[in-house]
């Protein structure tokens, strides 16, 4: 067995960490790029700039357009050459991030991410996802280090709207599933290696922090309120969920999410909604034993993460819809990490069933509420 685990350099995490930003920098650069919108340098540029020029630094704003483009990733390239600084700052949400990941690694730059909010996994991996100029997936480049520096500001998140934090769990959701899957299988993960006991058991934790605590972090979310429970479903969408999956691997849930990305159905959903349906599938294909399915679909609800077509906004989808889906999802290279072959008919049905079931949950947990 080929055991391989990626992780950031260091994951720091409180409220108000924005503010010490300078400090935990260090050593790293004295000069930084910030690549971020201008809706975020509005909203975090100020009290960014005062905590850097507090340590004796300086930042220069590389303006996101928001799209993680080839265009995007060589703009930030020439701004840092031009500026004269020695480090890269990708403060923002998933695209804003690959783009300073993707330009700190063409430059060998230091790397610091500040995520905004928790809607997925992304902050602490060594992937970006680049997009072509029409927005499909171009290209998942693997870069050479994770992130020097992780540091997420629970306060900024808590401000973030619920739903983001929602779609975070339903990409943290997946993590379990798929190492475990990919353990089964043998199958390479996206550091390279084989998922060995540490992934699977951060994975392990990141499904137990969910169940224990994401119900009560939704409505905590919902008072912009930074709880314990909040921080831990923090710690579990970005960091337990970030180095599960890189050192775990991924399986049929995000496959499905690859599949349902190439319908404009999907647009209006977030990644972690598709791939939470895509867990609901993915348990559907190994016969998952009927006490666990429950659990999910219980969790699910709880954080209103949609468990049925009608909830994806898709309400009795075509046959060729499916059948789209469905062949697009096995097209997908993570389906191969499936333990078993999996074919296009597989996934149809699977899908099928995880929507009658649901359905069928949704109807259920109606009749049980106190009227
Ligand atoms: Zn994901």
């Amino acid at each position: 067995m080929e055991l391989i685990i990626r992780a950031p350099m260091r994951y720091v995490q409180f409220p108000g960490a924005l503010d010490q930003t300078g400090r935990y920098i260090g050593e790293m650069g004295r000069r930084v790029l910030v690549v971020c919108t201008d809706g975020s340098k509005k909203r975090f540029g100020a009290r960014l700039d005062k905590s850097l020029a507090a340590s004796g630094k300086q930042a220069c704003c590389s303006s996101f357009s928001g799209a993680c483009t080839l265009r995007s990733v060589e703009k930030a390239t020439e701004e840092y050459k031009a500026s004269g600084c020695d480090m890269i700052a990708g403060v923002g949400g998933g695209q804003t991030i690959d783009t300073a990941r993707a330009a700190a690694n063409a430059l060998g730059a230091p790397l610091l991410i500040l995520p905004t909010v928790a809607s997925n996994d992304a902050p602490c991996s060594a992937l970006s996802i680049l997009h072509d100029e029409a927005g499909a997936v171009a290209e998942i480049r693997v870069t050479k280090r994770n992130p020097d520096l992780v540091l997420v500001d629970t306060e900024i998140i808590a401000q973030s709207p619920p739903r983001l934090l929602s779609a975070g769990m339903g990409d943290a959701l997946s993590t379990f599933f798929e190492a475990r899957a990919s353990k089964a299988s043998g199958a390479r993960n996206m550091a390279g290696g084989q998922c060995g006991e540490t992934a699977l058991t951060l994975a392990r934790l990141c499904y137990d922090t969910l169940l224990r605590c994401g119900e009560t972090a939704l409505r905590d979310a919902g008072r912009k309120t930074v709880t314990p429970a909040l921080e831990q479903v923090v710690h579990a969408n970005i960091f337990l969920s970030g180095v599960g999956f890189e050192s775990g691997g991924v399986a049929a849930s995000h496959a499905v999410n690859d599949g349902f990305s190439t319908v404009p159905e999907s647009s209006r959903l977030y990644h972690g909604e598709i791939v939470g349906f895509g867990v609901l599938t993915q348990l559907m294909l190994e016969h998952a034993p009927e006490n666990e399915l429950s659990e999910v679909l219980d969790f699910m609800t709880r954080v209103n993460l949609p468990v049925s077509f009608a909830q994806l906004g898709m309400e009795k989808p075509s046959d060729a819809l499916l059948r789209s889906v469905s062949e697009a999802a096995c097209a997908s290279p993570v389906m191969k990490c499936m333990p078993f072959p999996v074919s296009p008919e597989d996934v149809r049905r699977a899908m099928l069933a995880a929507d009658a079931a649901g359905t069928a949950f949704l109807a259920q947990k109606k009749t049980d509420a106190p009227n």
